[in-house]
């Protein structure tokens, strides 16, 4: 038994809790079940690694502050066939993150544009990315209470960690001088080092009106789209869809 505390105290100094936890009930099984020795040590090895990733996963999941949790599995394609599905797919694979290239999901509202931002963006989590999802409205918020507290260069400097930063609704709010400049000089500075996931309802023609000015939305839209994958989301609103059957349902 003097083993066995022990041997639980080392696992615990060693930081392999897992290990720690179930080498008793497994060694017990082994015996039962006369596994060689380096079975039995690899049978817990797999499982504090399977551990560890798990717990890696939850906590850059957190780190992202998806507002939901939404995946492809939820995804309906079928109700959505002005979504092209292929390139989504592939997208998810993760590739264009190596590249830093960017995504730019457009559409009318409704069409399933942030829940397939998210999507990716769990998907990337889960091939070990660092992700960060916030509004655009958002972000611009956080970038000038930074800069007020004279705190902007930390803020980006943590930005900056994230291999994804997913900028939704884009164009839903228009912004302040000093906020399309900070988040100009965002985006300005992620370019062809970090990808960037926008999702808008804002044709490029109508940037000018959310960013104010026309030259800067200029220099930001080329630097955007610029080794940039765009996808083009057509469809009705399947919000409005769906309350419109439930409403159907009911008989109303
Ligand atoms: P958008 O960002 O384009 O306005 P959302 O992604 O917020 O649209 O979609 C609105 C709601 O409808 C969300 O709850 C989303 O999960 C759901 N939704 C949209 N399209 C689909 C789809 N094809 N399959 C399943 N759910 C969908
Ligand atoms: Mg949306």
């Amino acid at each position: 038994m003097e083993t066995n505390v022990l041997l639980k105290a080392y696992l615990k100094r060693l930081r392999l809790p897992t290990m720690a936890r179930d080498f008793e009930k497994l060694a017990q099984e082994a015996a039962e079940t006369d596994l060689p020795y380096e079975r039995y040590l690899l049978s817990l090895a797999e499982q504090e690694a399977l551990a560890r990733e798990a717990s890696a996963l939850r906590i850059r999941l957190k780190r992202a502050q998806f507002p939901v949790l939404k995946t492809f599995e939820t995804f309906d394609f079928s109700a959505a066939p002005g979504v092209p599905k292929q390139k989504v797919l592939q997208l998810a694979q993760g590739e264009y993150l190596a590249k830093a290239e960017n995504l730019i999901l457009l559409g009318n509202p409704g069409t399933g544009k942030t829940h397939l931002a998210i999507a990716l963006g769990v998907a990337a989590c889960r091939s070990e990315k660092k992700v960060r999802f916030a509004t655009a409205a958002g972000l611009v918020n956080e970038l000038l209470e930074a800069q007020a507290q004279h705190e902007l260069s930390r803020l980006e400097r943590q930005l900056d960690k994230f291999d994804l930063v997913v900028l939704d609704e884009l164009g839903y709010v228009p912004f302040s001088k000093a906020g399309a400049e900070l988040l100009f000089a965002f985006c300005a500075a992620r370019y062809e080092r970090k990808s960037l996931l926008v999702t808008t309802n804002l044709e490029f023609s109508d940037w000018p009106q959310v960013f104010g000015e026309e030259r800067m939305t200029g220099a930001l839209l080329d630097r955007l789209t610029h080794r940039c994958h765009i996808l083009k989301v057509v469809g009705d609103s399947y919000r409005f869809r769906e309350s419109q059957e439930k409403s159907a349902e009911a008989g109303g």
